[in-house]
């Protein structure tokens, strides 16, 4: 099974907690984190792709052939593709993703790379971050 993930969604997976713009969104997301957290989660191979991924999927954002808030989307994810030291169109399993964002992804970097995003004001994923 490979997922695709755009790079910000890596922080996104380590961070959620069942919320999201729809319930589409919600039950595509939380279909994607059972796989991750099932017993092989980690050996999940994931490819960074820079546009629509799997998350998107079911976003009611997803125009059908981008994001439609593709301009704030890029900057978020060029700023965690920089930090996660991705590049695009790499594969990674889950768990070498995540034992890159505990490297990489300080508490101060996660302010920095997710300064203009919706979701940072919840604290659900420097919670996630600590506990990682
Ligand atoms: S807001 Fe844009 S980048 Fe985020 S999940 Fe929806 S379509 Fe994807």
């Amino acid at each position: 099974m490979k997922i695709k993930f755009r790079p910000h969604h890596f922080l996104c997976a380590v961070g959620y907690e069942g919320k999201g713009y729809s319930a589409g969104f919600i039950k595509n997301f939380t279909r994607i984190m059972r796989i991750l957290n099932s017993e092989n989660g980690d050996n999940t191979i994931i490819k960074v792709v820079s546009k629509l991924d799997d998350v998107c999927y079911s976003c009611p954002h997803n125009s059908g052939t981008n994001c439609k808030e593709q301009a704030k989307i890029e900057a978020l994810d060029e700023a965690h593709r920089k930090i996660l030291k991705l590049n695009i169109g790499e594969t990674l399993t889950w768990g070498d993703a995540k034992n890159r964002i505990k490297k990489y992804m300080t508490i101060e970097n996660h302010h920095i790379a997710c300064a203009k995003c919706e979701w940072l004001k919840y604290g659900m994923c420097e919670r996630k971050l600590r506990d990682l």
